[in-house]
């Protein structure tokens, strides 16, 4: 079900862009439109470019961070134009259709949770934005012209997911894996931050990290633990061990 996807725009400049999305998801049925602290919003260039999506502009949802637009997300996938410093997992729109296919077909859909990240029209998304994401998706554009329009891009996504979901029968014997094998539910995003942060601080504890030379430690570890898509037992296991790490350390100090 298209309903279980938000789009998630961050800092949007133009609100006609904004509108555009609304349109463009529309379009592909999609509704939930999440804004992260967009520059103008509510806006009659929004409404204009909506061309008559106003019903999804109406029902947006305002957010002063991008984690707090993710916070209950099972899974969270950046968009990028180019790529970056530490390289994440990167897929194309169609592999991401492929990997999300159980939250868009009826019986595997319930209570799943999927963000899909965009970022500024003149910058993108930071690094730290994209380090809270699990997969990267590169539209595979013209190397040296390689940057969508906002509302472009948000098609090209919004358009491979529904021919996704229109030939799931079809695809019923190749079914993707993501969350529909596992015995335990995925941990959400907030419950990964939390861990992360706990783990920062008993690296700091332990003085493997030097917090004012931390180099790339944080986003290589990120990586690792995102890439294995924790479920909400192991990251209660994984911040067991920080606790008790944390707990003999004082007892020794
Ligand atoms: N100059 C920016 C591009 C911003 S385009 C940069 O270098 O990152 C605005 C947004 O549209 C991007 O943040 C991304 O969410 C989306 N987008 C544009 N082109 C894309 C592409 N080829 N692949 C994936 N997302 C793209």
């Amino acid at each position: 079900m298209t309903a279980n996807i938000r789009i998630v725009l961050v800092n949007t400049t133009h609100p006609g862009n904004i509108g555009g999305v609304a349109r463009a998801m529309k379009n592909m049925n999609f509704t939930e439109l999440h804004l992260v602290a967009p520059k103008k919003f509510p806006h009659a260039e929004a409404t204009a470019r909506s061309s008559g999506a106003t019903d999804l502009l109406e029902r947006a949802v305002v957010h002063a961070t991008l984690e707090e637009a993710i916070a209950d997300c099972q899974l969270v996938v950046g968009t990028s134009a180019r790529g970056r410093h530490i390289p994440w997992p990167v897929v194309d729109p169609r592999e991401l259709a492929a990997i999300v296919a159980p939250a868009l077909v009826t019986e595997q859909s319930e209570g799943k949770k999927i963000a899909i990240v965009f970022g500024r029209e003149d910058r993108g998304l930071t690094n730290e934005e994209l380090h809270l994401c699990h997969h990267h998706v590169h539209i595979p554009s013209n190397p040296e012209f390689s940057s969508l329009n906002l509302a472009a891009a948000v098609q090209v996504l919004t358009y491979e997911l529904r021919m996704a979901e229109l030939y799931s029968d079809a695809n019923a014997e190749h079914k993707p894996q993501w969350g529909t094998d596992w015995d335990i539910e995925l941990a959400e995003s907030a419950e990964l931050e939390r861990l992360f942060e706990h783990l920062e601080q008993t690296l700091i504890d332990i003085r493997f990290l030097d917090p004012d030379n931390p180099r790339q430690l944080m986003p290589r570890l990120r990586r690792l633990y995102l890439r294995a898509l924790p479920d909400k037992v192991e990251v209660n296991v994984l911040r067991g061990i920080l606790t008790a790490t944390q707990k003999r350390l004082k007892e020794h100090e």
